[in-house]
């Protein structure tokens, strides 16, 4: 009988935890931007425009679970509603 390796897949997540993981025993300092500054870097971005909005619609930050909010939020004749990012965190 042979020995059958354990293959595992890593996920793009995993992936860019190891690299952030890498580059912070390098010592280089990694800067988490918000998403205003994400759709003010790209401003032709649809996608980065309405996750800034609702970003901005949820308090801007000032909750740390601003993402949680706008996944859950309520608003649902707002025109963004069906469109708003982070649908999938609220479970
Ligand atoms: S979908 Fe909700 S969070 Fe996004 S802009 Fe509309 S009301 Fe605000």
């Amino acid at each position: 009988m042979s020995e059958q390796a354990t293959e595992y897949r890593l996920t793009a997540l995993d992936l860019a935890r190891a690299k952030q993981s890498a580059m912070r025993e390098q010592g280089i300092v990694i800067k988490k931007r918000d998403p205003y500054q994400i759709a003010a870097a790209d401003p032709k971005s649809l996608r980065k425009a309405v996750n800034a909005k609702c970003w901005d619609c949820q308090g801007g930050g000032a909750d740390p679970n601003t993402r949680q909010a706008v996944g859950q939020c309520g608003i649902t004749d707002c025109s963004l509603w069906p469109v708003r990012p982070w649908q999938e965190a609220v479970g």
